[in-house]
This record gives C-alpha cells, structure tokens and sequence, in this order.
C-alpha cells in the first residue's frame, strides 16, 4: 500500500540521520514508518503512492487556508519571477512589520528571520542583553525551537537548574534556565523569591500546543505579566503556533496581555521558512545595527517567503475566517465528545480556537506531568487506524490537530466517524 514510502525511506537512512530532516517526522512514537508525500490539495495530502490523507497536522501549524491555497501559490510565483533573493531590503519586509504591528500592537518593532527557533534564539539573547542578567524561566512542556538555552529536561523541583534535553548542550548553558511546572503560580513565585533580581525574562507558549493543546488557567497570563513587572524581567510570548492561528491578534488580544517580547513563525511564512520577533521600541532598538545585539540572516526577510505569509495573512483577515474556524473545530470537539460518551471512554479532549488534542488519559490536565499520563501505545493504535481510515493526525500524542479553513462540515463528520470506528476497533482488541 505504501511501496514507494518505503522504498524512498530505505535510500533516506542511507543518507539523512534517521531518515528525516525533523525527528517526529519518523513516526517513531507511533510505531510507524514515515509517509512520503508527493502534494498537497486543500485539507488533504497525497502520498508518493498515490494514497489520499485528510491532513490534520498541516505542516504542524503554518497550513491555517490549507495546502496549495490559489492566492498563496500566486504570490509565490510572482514573487519568485522577480528573483529569489537579494540579500539587501525590499519593500515586502516593511509590508510584513507592518502588517505584524497593526495585527499584534505590542511588536512595535520587529525583526524577520528564518524560523521559530531563530526568534527564540534572538529574543532570549536580547532578553538577556537589556535585563543584564542570565537566568530564564521557562515551563515543561513548552518548546520553543533547538536553541541550546531553550533544550532543558523537566526541572524536578525548584533548587535544579535546568539538565540539558540533548548531549552536545553544555550544563553552564543550561544552568541558567529553569523549567517550571505551566500553571503552577507558586513555583513561579518561589523563582522569583529566590532568582529574581537573576532572571531576565520568562518565556512562554501563552496557549501550550507542543504538549498537546493545554490552555492557561484563568489568571495565570496576567499574573506572568505582574509578576516579571514586579522584578524588572521581561515577558516573552512564544506565539509560533498561536499567532495568526487563535485570532489575528495572537493569545495577546484573546487573553488582553501584552508581552514585553513576542516570537513568531510557522502562519507568518504561510508554509515558507520565516520566523520573527519583535516587541517595545526600546528593547528592539537595541538589535543591531541600531544597537549592540548581534543577529543576522542571509536569507532574512525572503521576498518569496514573505509574499507567501502576506498572501496568508491577506486571506485571514478577511471577513468570517475566525468564525468558521471556530465552527469547524467546535463540531469537531462535540463530535469527539459524544463518540468518548456513547463508548463509555474517560479520554479528554482539550480544545482552543482550531487547536485540539485528544488526550488518551482519565486525568484532569493542567501541565505537563499530567500529560505524561497518557496511553501512549493506546495512541500509537489510534494513530494507524486513523491513518488506515485516510486520515493523517500528528504522530504523537503529544501535539495539536489542527483544523485549516480547508476543511469542509463533511470532512469533520467523516473524521468524526473514523475516530468512533477507530476507538470501537482498539478498544475491543486491547
Ligand atoms: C514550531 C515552534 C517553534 C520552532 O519553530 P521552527 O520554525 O520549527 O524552528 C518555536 N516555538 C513554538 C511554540 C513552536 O511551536
């Protein structure tokens, strides 16, 4: 059924470490191979053997209209014709800041790069370069890229210091950033009491989705914005997933916080690679070379990048976009919700905007210790029958469905009904 597939992943390992260019591109955590794709139309993908997917994973984020979008592919092909790249200004990156600025207010200036990682990267440096100081806060759970600050184990408790998540992470990089519990205010407090003149900046996904979906608690933003104020840290938001994807104003407008700082990518580049970050004035102004803060990009700012996330964002300002989001994902969650109830399963579904996460587990989530609570083999089956009913989810329970302006009601009900034959199907043979 997937010959070619497997043939193609045979000459990758020869080749690619792993076979992938992306570690959970492998499938791995759910006992599969990688499928290699030929296209993309609209909500579905096409693999190279000429088998049909309704795609859920819609290149983990950036695919908010879909594959293939007209408008999208237009501009890229216009864009394209007037050359590739020039290594020098032009006029769409000063379209993109702006267009940034008058969607999320609080980027009053900000710099384009190449991916999520890059603004991850670049915000903490320039956290740390106007704070002076060293220490970070982020939560478990929360991914922001492969930066070497930023790849830290969960902390077991507050007095550890972050173990590096990889080898080839010294410890003294990662010594300085602590990794708390999402949602859990004392452990914040606590930091705060003991680090607080140390820490620079807290960075986080406002709305975690690279745990699966797990919303903040009410009060948790706002207390992060009081409490970094209070100590002279800055807030950083991580709204690689979340920006353009819960609203055009980001988690920010949702939740009403402004962050000092904010990271972008995945929607901006519209399926290209582009990333941003950006913030108050005067923290920005002192990015190079208006200031002392290094960070570069040969390919910063790529016409034809560009153009694909300005024709993006074009489409998702237009009237009703949100709305039919919010439609589409709704029926989705009630959908799953009455198959869990009709088949007398305890799992959860967690849901915000077109974010979903069906969550093989009994216990109420709130970080990412919950998480780890789930049935992973239990999800590792529910995957293949998925897949086996045309349907490509992410490939692993620990990551966002994403529901795209290119689904249809239809594809819902039928992704609905696979899911009830799927579970019916795992859970009789257990
Ligand atoms: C995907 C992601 C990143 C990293 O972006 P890349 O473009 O993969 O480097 C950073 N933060 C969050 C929240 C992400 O989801």
């Amino acid at each position: 059924m997937r010959l070619r597939s497997h043939l193609f992943f045979q000459r990758a390992k020869e080749v690619i470490p792993g076979g992938v260019n992306s570690p959970v591109r492998a499938c791995k955590a759910v006992k599969s191979d990688p499928i290699f794709f030929e296209r993309g139309e609209g909500p579905y993908l096409i693999d190279v053997d000429g088998n049909r997917y309704l795609d859920y994973v819609a290149s983990w984020g950036p695919l908010i209209l879909g594959h293939a979008h007209p408008n999208v592919i237009a501009e890229v092909y216009f864009a394209s014709k007037r050359g590739t790249s020039f290594g020098a200004p032009t006029w769409l990156e000063v379209e993109m800041a702006e267009t940034i600025r008058k969607y999320i207010p609080s980027m009053e200036k900000v710099r384009l790069v190449n991916s999520g990682t890059e603004a991850t990267m670049s915000a903490l440096r320039l956290a740390r370069a106007f704070t002076g100081r060293k220490r970070i806060i982020k939560f478990d759970g929360c991914y922001h890229g492969h930066g070497d600050s930023l790849l830290v184990k969960s902390g077991s408790g507050l007095a550890t210091f972050g173990i590096p998540a990889s080898p080839g992470v010294p410890e003294e990089l990662t010594a300085h950033t602590l990794s708390l519990p999402f949602n859990d205010r004392s452990a914040v407090e606590e930091a705060f009491q003991k680090y607080g003149s140390e820490i620079a900046c807290v960075i986080l996904e406002p709305v975690p989705a690279n745990m699966g979906v797990i919303p903040p608690k009410e009060g948790f933003l706002s207390f992060l914005r009081e409490i970094t104020q209070r100590y002279g840290a800055l807030l950083i938001f991580d709204e690689v997933i979340t920006g353009f994807r819960v609203g055009l104003g980001g988690a920010q407008e949702l939740f009403g916080i402004k962050p000092d700082l904010t990271c972008l990518g995945k929607i901006i580049g519209g399926g290209l690679p582009v990333g941003a970050y950006g913030g108050r004035a005067d923290i920005m102004n002192l990015v190079a070379p208006q200031g002392p803060v290094y960070q570069a990009g040969t390919l910063s700012g790529n016409p034809i990048a560009v153009s694909a996330g300005l024709a993006t964002i074009r489409e998702l300002a237009k009237p009703g976009t949100y709305e039919k989001l919010e439609t589409l994902s709704n029926l989705l969650e009630m959908g799953i919700k009455d198959v869990l109830r009709d088949l007398g399963l305890p799992y959860k579904v967690t849901r915000f905007a077109s974010m979903l996460t069906l969550f093989f587990t009994s216990k109420e989530l709130v970080n990412f210790q919950d998480v780890l609570s789930c049935d992973t083999e239990k999800f590792a089956l529910f995957w293949q029958g998925m897949l086996k009913r045309g349907i490509y989810l992410p490939p692993s329970q620990f990551e966002a469905w994403f529901v795209s302006l290119a689904h249809s009601e239809k594809d819902i009900e039928y992704t609905i009904k696979a899911i009830k034959e799927t579970l019916e199907e795992i859970e009789r043979n257990p």
